[in-house]
């Protein structure tokens, strides 16, 4: 992978086709560091997130070895690229094929469920397997979060005490889990949805061995600042000292975009400039899929090869490359009024969700990936510490620290007794 220092220094250096990629392992990695630093727990990476070999490489390089996938394919990556990874097979709803790969092919023993057939198909697939770890997705509320996930999947209050009390039986070790929607926007959420899987728990009267909190960490994009990352750890570590598990029971969580969201921009190409209309080499069909379908708000610059931009500026609609309608971006930008053929418009903040979108259709959907080293538009982790504002950080460190030493103490014995 080619390495330049900017963006711009890219654009200044080689004809830009794109879409581009602009990645950078050393933010991620600094994200990565800082959630198993401060996280009392273990740490799965959620790979749909975005599963480019060069993220994979590079969380695996900043020490994590936890991996949330959610299809064969991505168990594949993991176990093709980290020899040494626990990987969690976190869909609700799996192929037989593909639990029977994961199991016997790549030593997946971790497996999550929602209702019994499901539960049936991973006994039976696994050969009533005596070595799995068992975890009951929750159905929770996802009030607070900017982009909900309820609704698909999940046991609801009606069933969930039965099956975990069933899938207990079953189970070597037995978890539940839930995903409280991403991009969370109130550390209070995870707290009350703690609160109510321990309500779940105690009606099923059986012990559970781990609570896995599931994604939801957000990022700062624009117009939507999140509180400090450290507010999210101080409540989800207040809410499973109350919750009824175990003493030794283990904490996990998997953050996808808070992980690589910062990490990643993306360089499309403008066209051709009709009037106030601009057309792009990306839209919804690739990697800005969720400026269009989920009206995401990105940061967006641009980029000229030769000379700069006007000072001056103008509104423009913007229109990805495919033939559908669909491909139009949401209301107007303010760029240079002098926007023309050639320029790159830069969209920040894309490392989740942004490349891991982009389609075939139209024959678009090949994006180059190149290094680089500038700081990303913002960040929410700036050299290990969750960034100012975040006052309480310090104050919460002391504590944090030796529950997640004791946290991968308990890991340690684990991991030798899996051999
Ligand atoms: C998508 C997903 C995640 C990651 O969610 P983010 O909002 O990106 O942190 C984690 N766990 C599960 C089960 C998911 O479906």
């Amino acid at each position: 992978m080619s390495r330049y220092h900017t963006p711009l220094d890219l654009v200044r250096s080689r004809p830009v086709e794109g879409p581009v990629a602009c990645a950078r392992p050393d933010r991620l990695a600094i994200a990565a560091t800082w959630f198993q630093d401060n996280f009392p727990g273990e740490v799965l990476y959620a790979v749909k997130a975005n599963p480019s070999p060069w993220v994979i490489d590079a969380l695996y390089r900043a020490g994590m070895r936890w991996f949330d996938a959610a299809s064969l394919p991505e168990v594949e990556l993991i176990a093709e690229r980290c020899p040494d990874a626990t990987i969690a097979y976190m869909h609700p709803i799996k192929s037989r094929h593909s639990i029977r790969r994961a199991y016997f092919d790549h030593g997946v023993r971790i497996f999550v469920l929602d209702c019994e057939a499901e539960l049936n198909k991973i006994l039976e697939e696994t050969g009533y397997a005596k070595d799995l770890i068992l975890l009951v997705r929750l159905a929770v509320s996802n009030e607070g979060s900017a982009l909900p996930l309820a609704g698909k999947f999940g046991a609801g209050e009606a069933e969930a005490p039965d099956l975990i009390r069933t899938t207990r039986a079953h189970a070597e070790e037995l978890g539940v889990s839930f995903h409280v929607g991403s991009q969370c926007m109130a550390p209070g959420t995870f707290r009350a949805t703690m609160a109510e899987a321990s309500r779940l728990i105690v009606k099923a009267g059986v012990t559970v061995d781990i609570v896995d909190v599931g994604g939801g960490f957000p990022s700062p994009y624009p117009g939507m600042t999140p509180p400090p990352m450290a507010d999210y750890i101080t409540a989800i570590r207040d809410a499973f000292e109350d919750m009824m598990v175990l003493e030794n029971a283990d904490l996990w969580c998997e953050p996808g975009r808070a992980l690589i969201a910062e990490a990643v921009s993306v360089l499309t190409r403008v066209e051709l400039v009709k009037g106030h209309q601009v057309h792009l080499n990306d839209g919804a069909y690739g990697c800005l899929f969720d400026m269009v379908h989920a009206k995401w708000p990105f940061p967006i610059r641009v980029h000229r090869a030769d000379g700069e931009p006007s000072q001056q500026t103008a509104e423009f609609k913007l229109y990805g490359p495919t033939c559908d309608a669909i491909d139009t971006m949401p209301g107007l930008h303010t760029l240079p009024a002098d926007l023309a053929e050639g320029d790159v418009i830069e969209v920040g903040m894309l490392g989740a969700y942004g490349t891991a979108m982009a389609t075939r259709f139209n024959g678009f959907g090949d994006v180059e990936t190149f290094e680089v080293a500038d700081f990303p538009w913002t960040s929410l982790y700036t050299g290990g510490e969750a960034e100012a504002p975040a006052p309480a950080a310090t104050g919460t460190e002391p504590r944090v620290v030796p529950f997640a030493r004791a946290q991968r103490r308990r890991r340690n014995r684990l991991m030798k007794r899996r051999g």
